[in-house]
C-alpha cells in the first residue's frame, strides 16, 4: 500500500512537535551569528577573498536554516493541505513574523553588496575563488539599480502580507471553502468540492459539465465583489511598489527576477500573438468536430473521443516510471525515491488546495508534490508534469551549492513540459486512429492553454495594469470586459464569451503572482526544441540533464547557449510555433481522414 498523504516525518513529527521550540532556537543563533559578525564590516565589500569567505558562510547558512528552518517549510505545507484549520493558520503566520525578524536583519548583506561601486564590481565577478557565486553576484548587481534603502527596504519588506499575500490568500481561501451540488460522472446528485467542480466541468458528459460550470460560475459570482476589493488592492500596492522603485514598467520586476531580457519576452509575446491564427483554428476545428457551432467557454478544454479510459493513481505511477527510465535511469530512480519516502499528497480532500504543484524550500529539505488525483488521463500528464519539476529539484540539489538552488521561473516549466510530452507519446504509441485523435486533440489543446492562452493571460495582465494606473480603481464589470477582450483574442469566432466567463480572473491565481505566465509559453516553447534532440539523438539527454542541473548558476540565455540554443532570435520561437501548427494540420487531415469533418 502506497502512502498517499506527506511523510512530513523529516521535518517535523507533527503540528506540536515539541522539537520545533529547539529548532527555531538554532535558527536565531545560526542567524545572528553571521549578523553580528557581519553587519559592522565593510572589509568584505573591498576584498574579494573576504567576500568569499563570508558568502560560504552565508550559502551554508542558506542550506541548514535559511530564515525560518524547517518550521516554515512544514506550515506552509500544511496549510495547503488544509486551508481553513484556523490553528494551522495562526502557527503558519507566527513563523512568518519571526522569519519576517531575521530577513530583515539579514538583508543588509545583499543590500550592501548592491551597493558596491560599479567600477568596483568587475574584480569581484572576475574572482576565480567566487566563480561558484559569479551569477549570484551579477543578478545583485542587476538588481541593485532598483533597490531602496536599507529601512525602506525593511518597511516594503514588512508590509508585503497586508498589503498582497493576505489578500490573495482571502480569496483562494473562500473558493476553496466552496461545496456544491452538481450532476457528477454517475448521475446522482451529490456535494463537490471546488476542485472536483474544477475538474468536472471538463466532462466529455454535456449534462454534467454544464452543472459543473453552472455550479463555477456561481462561486465565482458570489465572490467576485470580493476579488474586485481584493485585486484592486494588489493592483494598488503593485503600483506603489514600482513607483518607489522606479520600474519602467509593469511587468518589469519580472523580467529581472527571472533573469530574463525584456526584449526576449517582447520578442516571446510578439512571436506568439501574431499567430493567434493557430488557436483559433485549432477551436474551429474542435467545434467542428463536436459538431456544434461554437463551443462554450468553459467547453474549450472539453476531451474530444474517447479518453475516458480511468488511470488509478498506481497505473499512472507505473506508466510514468517506465518513460522515465527509457530516458535516462536517473530520471526513474529519484521518482523511486519520491514514492518511497512518501512525498505526495494525492487526491481531492475539502479544504485542500485545488491544482497542483512541487515544492522545495531549502537545499537541505525534501521536494513535496501536490496532486488533485481523480484517475483522468490528464492527471498523469499532471503528474509527469509535476515529476519534471521534482527530477529538476534534485538534479540542481546534486551539483549546485544553497544559493544557486532554484530555477528562474523563465526556464522553470521547461522540465515539467519535457516530461509531459514524452508521457503523452508513451500513451500515442498503442493508440489506434480513433484514440489518436482524440489524444492529438487533448495534446493540441494542452498547448494551446500553455502557449496562446498564457499569452493571452500577460498581455491581459498588462492591460490591466496599464488600465488601473490610468483610472485608479476597476470594477469587476470593467476587470471582466478587459477579460474578454484579451481572451476572445487568442480563442477566436469558434468560442463564445459565455456569460460568467468574464469573471473567470476571480480564480485565476498566477495573475496575483504578476506576469509570471509567459513562462509556461516559453517553457513549453524550449521544451518542444529539447525534445526534437533528444528524439534526433537519445544521447542528447546528457546534454538535457546538464541544463537541469544548472540552477541560478547563469543565465537562461547563456545556459541555453552552452546547448546551442539562441532563445534570443524570433526564429527560435517560430520553430517551437512551427510544430504546434503542424501537429494542428496533422489533426486535421487524420480527423478528415475518419470522415469526421462531413
Ligand atoms: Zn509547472
Amino acid at each position: 500500500m502506497k502512502q498517499i498523504t506527506w511523510n512530513l516525518g523529516n521535518l517535523f513529527s507533527g503540528d506540536n512537535d515539541p522539537a520545533m521550540e529547539e529548532r527555531r532556537k538554532t535558527v536565531e543563533e545560526r542567524s545572528y551569528a553571521f549578523i553580528n559578525k557581519w553587519r559592522d564590516r565593510s572589509d568584505y565589500l573591498q576584498d574579494p577573498l573576504i567576500l568569499k569567505e563570508a558568502m560560504d558562510e552565508y550559502d551554508a547558512w542558506k542550506r541548514d536554516c535559511g530564515t525560518e528552518g524547517d518550521e516554515g517549510y512544514y506550515f506552509w505545507l500544511r496549510t495547503t493541505q488544509d486551508q481553513n484549520d484556523p490553528d494551522l493558520k495562526a502557527k503558519f503566520n507566527k513563523v512568518e513574523q519571526f522569519s519576517k525578524r531575521i530577513e530583515n536583519d539579514i538583508q543588509f548583506f545583499h543590500l550592501r553588496i548592491a551597493k558596491i561601486p560599479q567600477e568596483q564590481r568587475k574584480k569581484f565577478l572576475d574572482c576565480g575563488s567566487l566563480t561558484n557565486y559569479r551569477h549570484y553576484l551579477e543578478r545583485i548587481f542587476a538588481e541593485s539599480e532598483y533597490l531602496l534603502s536599507e529601512p525602506e527596504e525593511i518597511i516594503l519588506n514588512l508590509k508585503t502580507p497586508t498589503s498582497h499575500s493576505n489578500w490573495v490568500r482571502m480569496t483562494s481561501g473562500f473558493l476553496a471553502k466552496e461545496e456544491r451540488e452538481v450532476i457528477p460522472e454517475d448521475g446522482k446528485k451529490g456535494m463537490k468540492t471546488f476542485s472536483e467542480i474544477l475538474s468536472l466541468m471538463n466532462s466529455r458528459n454535456r449534462r454534467v459539465r454544464d452543472s459543473a460550470a453552472r455550479a463555477f460560475n456561481d462561486i465565482l459570482s458570489k465572490h467576485a465583489d470580493v476579488a474586485e476589493t481584493e485585486i484592486n488592492s494588489v493592483l494598488a500596492n503593485k503600483k506603489v511598489d514600482d513607483e518607489l522603485r522606479r520600474i519602467p514598467r509593469p511587468d518589469f520586476t519580472r523580467h529581472i527576477s527571472d533573469d530574463i531580457d525584456t526584449e526576449i519576452v517582447d520578442t516571446l509575446l510578439k512571436t506568439v500573438s501574431a499567430r493567434f491564427g493557430i488557436s483559433s483554428r485549432y477551436y474551429h476545428l474542435k467545434a467542428r468536430l463536436l459538431k456544434v457551432k461554437k463551443l462554450k467557454y468553459h467547453e474549450r478544454s472539453v476531451e474530444y473521443g474517447n479518453v475516458s479510459k480511468k488511470y488509478s493513481y498506481n497505473e499512472s505511477l507505473k506508466l510514468v516510471l517506465k518513460v522515465f527510465r527509457n530516458l535516462d535511469g536517473k530520471f526513474a530512480d529519484i521518482l523511486d525515491a519520491f514514492i518511497r519516502n512518501g512525498q505526495f499528497d494525492v487526491y481531492p480532500r475539502k479544504g485542500k488546495v485545488s491544482g497542483a504543484f512541487c515544492a522545495h524550500h531549502l537545499i537541505s529539505q525534501p521536494t513535496y508534490v501536490l496532486l488533485n488525483h481523480t484517475n483522468r488521463l490528464n492527471d498523469i500528464l499532471t503528474l509527469a508534469h509535476e515529476l519534471g519539476h521534482g527530477i529538476n529539484n534534485e538534479l540542481i540539489r546534486e551539483k549546485q551549492n544553497a544559493v544557486n538552488f532554484g530555477t528562474p521561473v523563465s526556464t522553470a516549466e521547461v522540465a515539467s513540459t519535457f516530461m509531459e510530452d514524452f508521457v503523452l507519446q508513451e500513451i500515442l504509441k498503442k493508440a489506434g486512429d480513433e484514440l489518436r485523435l482524440s489524444l492529438m486533440m487533448m495534446r493540441l489543446n494542452d498547448e494551446v492553454s500553455t502557449i496562446f492562452r498564457q499569452v493571452a493571460c500577460y498581455m491581459f495582465e498588462q492591460e490591466l495594469h496599464r488600465v488601473f494606473r490610468q483610472k485608479g480603481y476597476l470594477s469587476k464589470e470593467e476587470i471582466g470586459e478587459l477579460f474578454r477582450k484579451h481572451m476572445s483574442a487568442y480563442m477566436g469566432d469558434s468560442v463564445e464569451q459565455s456569460p460568467g466567463s468574464d469573471n473567470w480572473w476571480v480564480h485565476w491565481s498566477h495573475i496575483r503572482s504578476f506576469f509570471y505566465v509567459y513562462s509556461y509559453a516559453s517553457g513549453l516553447l524550449i521544451s518542444k526544441s529539447l525534445q526534437k534532440s533528444v528524439k534526433e539523438d537519445p544521447r542528447f539527454i546528457g546534454k538535457v540533464k546538464e541544463f537541469l542541473s544548472a540552477g541560478l548558476s547563469d543565465s537562461p540565455r547563456n545556459i541555453f547557449s552552452k546547448l546551442s540554443i539562441d532563445i534570443t532570435d524570433q526564429n527560435f520561437w517560430e520553430k517551437g510555433l512551427d510544430e504546434v501548427e503542424t501537429l494542428l494540420h496533422e489533426t486535421t487531415q487524420l480527423a478528415a481522414g475518419l470522415g469526421k469533418l462531413r
